[in-house]
This record gives structure tokens, sequence and C-alpha cells, in this order.
């Protein structure tokens, strides 16, 4: 088994900046200064406890390369190109006002799609089996004409796209299980048969009002959209259920040729951003299903792409364990936090996730 891993350092020189959180530092509204929760922490970590553990010894290093502007309008228009590169000797917001960033940020945006990309086409090209890259900035969020999330460039849907022009990749699905909703990349390929896209995420926490479980794609790609929005305190029970009851079925029912996941850390019980309860434990979990499922369905082609996940202390345990199922170790790394957040109330699956979950497995039927 040999596992693609793509991290260059540049990933965590993109500066959002002074902020309290999620907003713009402000005495007068009693914002004080301090730091963003996209900062490069938590990522940076997730690398240096990949080194220190050994574990990237028994990975392939990919370097990565910048998208180039054709793979980026692959997914969006000239025009967010265009107010992206015009603010990159500056610094600014990728649109929506809640994504900052500094000078040359589009440089390590460029980058950050294009390591998915590489880590993509490694994979379809088979110089590895499967990739882990761990790129940043994160990317779901982005729609085709303006950046939002914290993300500019919709790295996954880029490298999408990039697979399907390069490399002839008829079908592809992209699981999202970052714990916001993966519009960016659902808006991408809303009404195309070829992708299907499923995300699972806390209910409305992030777009605003955006990842009901009645949003299906539209066209030829009605059906091709899945979404579950969870409640908030979904833990390990309730997830792993969604992804036997929900995402496995579904994927079993479009047969990809290639499987993306966009992994967000962001479900864990300490997120600042979010209040789920999924562990190192589960997220092992649901790798293993997940890789399992691209064995059975196409070779073993999955790539995951990092997404979210906000507390630098418990995220790099949460993405070793991923990157230790994709990589095939039998022994794992303990989680210490394991024994704090494993056994807490309700880890098991509970009546009304239950019942969220039971909506979404009612549309998989419809996936052709
Ligand atoms: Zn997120």
């Amino acid at each position: 088994m040999s596992t693609g891993y793509v991290y260059h350092e540049l990933y965590g020189w993109h500066d959002t900046g002074t902020h309290a959180g999620l907003l713009p530092a402000d005495p007068r509204r009693g914002l004080q200064p301090f730091r963003h929760y996209e900062n490069a922490e938590a990522k940076r970590r997730v690398h240096e406890l990949v080194v220190a553990t050994g574990l990237v010894d028994r990975l392939t290093r990919l370097a990565p390369r910048p998208a180039t502007d054709d793979e980026i309008l692959l997914v969006h228009t000239p025009g967010h190109l265009a107010r992206l590169t015009e603010a990159d000797a500056t610094g600014g917001d990728a649109g929506d006002g809640g994504s900052p960033f500094g000078p040359g940020a589009l440089g390590i945006a460029r980058l950050a799609a294009g390591g998915v990309i590489r880590a993509v086409e490694a994979v379809v090209d088979g110089a590895v089996d499967n990739a882990y890259a761990l790129v940043r900035p994160p990317g779901h969020h982005a729609l085709a004409d303006i950046g939002m999330g914290f993300c500019m460039l919709g790295n996954v849907a880029i490298a999408a796209q990039a697979a399907r022009r390069s490399r002839g990749v008829e079908r592809i699905a992209v699981v999202d299980i970052d714990v916001h909703h993966g519009n960016g990349t659902q808006a991408a390929f809303y009404d195309d048969p070829d992708v299907l896209t499923i995300s699972l995420h806390q209910d409305r926490v992030f777009p605003p009002n955006s990842g009901f479980v009645t949003e299906r794609g539209t066209g030829a790609g009605f059906g091709r959209a899945l979404n579950l929005p969870l409640p908030p305190g979904t833990g390990n029970g309730g997830y792993l259920e969604a992804v036997r009851r929900v995402v496995l079925p579904a994927l079993h029912r479009f047969r990809p040729d290639l499987v993306l996941v966009a992994a967000g850390f962001d479900a864990n019980p300490v997120d600042p951003l979010a209040r789920m309860m999924v562990t190192a434990r589960g997220y092992r979990e649901i790798a293993r299903m997940l890789v399992g499922a691209a064995a059975e369905l196409c070779g073993g082609r999955v790539v995951f792409a990092h997404e979210g996940g906000y507390d630098p202390v418990y995220v790099p345990f949460c993405a070793h364990a991923v990157i230790e199922v994709l990589a095939g170790v039998e022994e794992p790394f303990e989680d210490p936090f394991g024994v704090n957040f494993d056994n807490q109330g309700q880890q098991e699956a509970q009546p009304h996730q239950l019942a969220a979950i039971e909506a979404a497995e009612k549309l998989v039927a419809d996936i052709g």
C-alpha cells in the first residue's frame, strides 16, 4: 500500500491576520485583538504530528504545484480570479467579508488547489494507491464567483474538474465530512449527473440556511446532491450510522471511478465553530468505511483533502488517525484524548439523530 501525502510549509504562511476569532478585532465593539480561528496552527500541527510519530516515513511525499488559471477557471469565474489577483499585493477578502487573506495569498491558494490536483493525478495515474492532501486555505465553501467561509478557491471542485479534463475520469463522488455544509462543491456540480456530492454537517451552522435535505441537485443532476444535516451533539454513533446507512449505499448506487473526501475535522468535541462530538476513533472508523467503499467500487482510488478543523490541539489526532487508515497502519498511534472524549454521554446514536439520518436515507434510491 502506498499513500501519497501533500504538504507545503507555505500553507502555514497564508495569513488571516489579527482577529477576534471570526470577527475583525475592534476595541469599539469589545473585540480584543487575537487570532483568526482559521490560522495555521491546526494544520501545521497535523503535519508536525505526522512527522513526530514517524507516520511520514510510511507516506510518499508529493510536491504540490500551483493550480493554473485554466484549472481555476474550470470552477471559478474570470471575475473572481481577477479580484483575487488584484488584491494579492495588499491582501484583502475573498468575497464574503469573512475570508481574509494577506499579501501573496493567491499563490498559496493556487498551491492548495494544485496540491489536491497533484494528489488526485498521482492516484489516478497509479503512482500511489490513495492520498492525503494537507492543504490550506480550505476550499469547500468557495463559490464560482465569490470566496466565502475562509475559502478562496474550491480545491476539491477544481481537482475533480481537472481530473475529468486531464485524465478522463468519468464519475466522481465527493464525500464532505466537514462539520459545515460543502456548499461550494455542491454548487459546482449541482446540475451535473456525473459528480455525486454528499455532505454530512451540523444543521444550519454555515453557510446560514444551507445544506437542507431538500437540496438534491437540478436538471440532469437531480438526485446527485445529497445532504444530511445532523443535530448538534451528534457523536461517533450518529456519524457512523449516517455513513453506514446513507453514504455507503449512495456510493454503491452511484458507482464512482474516484472518491474525493473533503476532510474537515471540525465535528470534534472541542471545535470552537461547531457543536458535535466526533473523536479520533470516530474519524478513524469513518475513514475505514470510505476507504473500504473505494476498494470495492473503484480500485481503492480515494483522495482526502483537508478542509476545516479549528482546535489546534485535537485536530492533529483526528487527521493522524485518518492518514493511518489510508496508509494501512495496523498498530495505530493512541489518541491521548480518547479517555476524555470517547466515553462522553450520548456518543451513541440518539433518536432525533436517527430521524435525520432516515430522512436522507430515503433519498438514496433516487441515485441512479
Ligand atoms: Zn468547516
